[in-house]
């Protein structure tokens, strides 16, 4: 399958150059052209694993074999998607039962399956900042990979302690390094890594980043798996909410939308950070300042997702009654979390804001999915302040909680970080 710059259409490349170059020229988004027809009755019928293989086989043509295809969906779909029943015609889609308890370990994963075939064996570097979940997910999906390190960025005492205890107590490939300074500095400081191209050549030096096109891809299966999991007799009704903050998680609903999957309606949800829902009422496009809010991952004012929404709308693959873009404020959000919690339900901020823009939205005789991305204990403090109920936390995090964090400390100055790359042990 050729992928073609959304900024510079004569720059085509295949799915693996893709996954090595992150971004096209100009910053361009790689984004496929056409889309594969898929058996969606036969799909649904089939396993997580099997079903996924054959998706990400159809969307990646033959540049890798099925049977490799089917080896990378196996080694990074190693935990399950549930469809929690909430209440009649409403569920959630569980995607935190990953080893970071976020969705994003869906995409993290399956990008570092695929880093691993598009390095083709070569020593890698990944070099990335995090302000939260990413940074863990990439931390575990690279973990004692061969030939592979990650240094990951973070800014020092602005993210939760057990955010942060996610990944700096690994070890091994994974070097953490604590910034005195903020997300926007470590940002900073990684750019400053890509311009320098002696060091980029002699470290293998790569960035894993949120745009990267195996995310989307690996993504679009859980949408599958949603499906296949609703009474056949409710397959025709289905709305799904998305609680979004860069839109990859929204855009790759509208993928499988593309792909024949029968998603009646997507509701594209934010929060206080609102420029999709304006623009989607008025046209035009004007990002705010970003605001702090209680689902602080969707804290997001210019999301970097949205050109591939347009191309797919432009492609003609998707119609623009197929999306309904809503805003959930702050006191909605913990109005959702205390009426999940009646309904018996334990939630957190994001799941939240999916659901109340889905309760907006859905119809008599429809059938509502919202998309819960995190666990409610990466929410800790949040979900019991609003409930004003103590939270255990899951076995996994108790246990990293309660080890030792192997972090270094940097300044926020560059030749302190090139310092510090150039000194790492060969993976
Ligand atoms: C990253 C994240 C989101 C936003 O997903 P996008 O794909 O960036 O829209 C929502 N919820 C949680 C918990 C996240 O970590």
């Amino acid at each position: 399958m050729q992928l073609t710059n959304l900024k510079v259409a004569a720059e085509q490349v295949s799915f693996l150059q893709a996954v090595r170059q992150g971004l096209g020229q100009q910053q361009g988004l790689f984004f496929p052209t056409q889309w594969p027809k898929l058996d969606i009755d036969r799909l649904l019928a089939m396993p997580l694993v099997e079903r996924s293989s054959e998706i990400l086989q159809a969307l990646i043509g033959d540049e890798l074999s099925a049977s490799e295809v089917t080896q990378m969906v196996r080694q990074a779909f190693t935990f399950p998607a549930p469809l929690a029943a909430v209440a009649d015609d409403l569920a959630c889609l569980e995607l935190f039962h990953g080893p970071t308890l976020a969705f994003k370990d869906f995409g993290g994963r399956f990008m570092a399956q695929a880093l691993a075939k598009a390095q083709s064996g070569k020593e890698t570097t990944i070099v990335t900042a995090t302000s939260g979940d990413t940074g863990a997910a990439v931390a575990h999906a690279f973990y004692r990979q061969a030939g592979v390190r990650v240094v990951i960025l973070f800014p020092k005492g602005k993210i939760s302690p057990l955010q942060e205890k996610l990944f700096t107590t690994l070890g091994d490939n994974i070097t953490t390094l604590a910034v005195d300074g903020d997300f926007d500095q470590c940002q900073a400081l990684v750019k400053q890594v890509f311009d320098d191209k002696a060091l980029v050549q002699q470290l293998g030096i790569n960035s894993a980043n949120s745009i990267n096109i195996s995310r989307l891809f690996a993504q679009v299966c859980y949408y599958f798996e949603a499906m296949a999991q609703v009474p056949a007799e409710k397959r025709q009704q289905v709305v799904i909410a998305v609680p979004s903050g860069n839109f990859g998680n929204l855009t790759a609903g509208l993928i499988a939308k593309a792909l024949g999957l029968p998603i009646k309606r997507m509701v594209a949800a934010t929060n206080s950070n609102d420029t999709v829902p304006r623009y989607w009422r008025s046209g035009d496009w004007q990002p705010k300042t970003t605001v702090a809010t209680l689902s602080n991952a969707m804290d997001v004012a210019a999301p970097n997702n949205w050109p591939r929404v347009e191309a797919l709308l432009a492609q003609g693959v998707i119609s623009r009654d197929d999306i309904e873009a809503v805003m959930v404020d702050e006191d909605d959000t913990v109005l959702g979390v205390r009426q999940l919690s009646q309904l018996g339900y334990l939630s957190e901020p994001h799941a939240a804001v999916a659901f109340k823009a889905l309760k907006r939205s859905i119809q008599a005789d429809e059938f509502g999915i919202f998309l819960g991305t995190a666990h409610p204990a990466k929410f800790k403090e949040q979900v019991e302040n609003i409930l004003g109920t103590p939270l255990a936390l899951p076995e996994a995090l108790a246990r990293c909680a309660a080890e030792q964090s192997l972090c270094r400390d940097i300044a926020a100055d560059f030749s302190a970080l090139k310092q510090a790359l150039l000194s790492l042990e060969p993976s």
